[in-house]
């Protein structure tokens, strides 16, 4: 049993797209234990991120995410990291396979609408990042 962290972005919220993203995670079967709305800061995000704060795209990125609320969810599951990040498609959403959720949605490989933890350590990371275990049902 797996959990994942996942994000629906700025974007994905500003465009109406929150009751399309929960659709396919149910349409998939991918159990959600935890959700809330939240405005992050920039050094919230910078934080969130940090991984990436070598990166060129890293002060442009912190500043979509804080551009506008976002949609924090916890994924529990078996093998639900991958089945999610499946479901989300590839960061830059003109190599992402066709049906995924960013081969749909995204404008941009920043505006990707969605994230997804990457590997069981950075899933319980980024969990931790959003919700005390108080605020995880199952
Ligand atoms: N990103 C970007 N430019 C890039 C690569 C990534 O703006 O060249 C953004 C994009 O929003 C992506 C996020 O940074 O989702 C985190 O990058 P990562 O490589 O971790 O991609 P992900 O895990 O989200 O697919
Ligand atoms: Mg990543």
């Amino acid at each position: 049993m797996e959990r994942t962290l996942s994000i629906i972005k700025p974007d994905g919220v500003r465009r109406g797209l929150i009751g399309e993203v929960i659709k396919r995670l149910e349409a998939e079967e991918i159990k959600i234990v935890a959700m809330k709305m939240i405005h992050m800061t920039k050094k919230e995000a910078q934080g969130f991120y940090a991984v990436h704060k070598e990166k060129p795209f890293f002060d442009s990125l912190t500043d979509f995410m804080t551009s506008g609320p976002i949609v924090v969810m916890v994924l529990q599951g078996e093998d639900v990291i991958a089945r999610y990040r499946k479901l989300m498609g590839a960061t830059n959403y003109k190599e992402a396979e066709p049906g995924t959720i960013r081969a749909d949605f995204a404008t941009d490989i920043e505006k990707n609408v969605v994230h997804g933890s990457d590997a069981p350590e950075t899933a319980a990371i980024e969990i931790k990042y959003f919700f005390s275990e108080l605020e995880i049902v199952g």
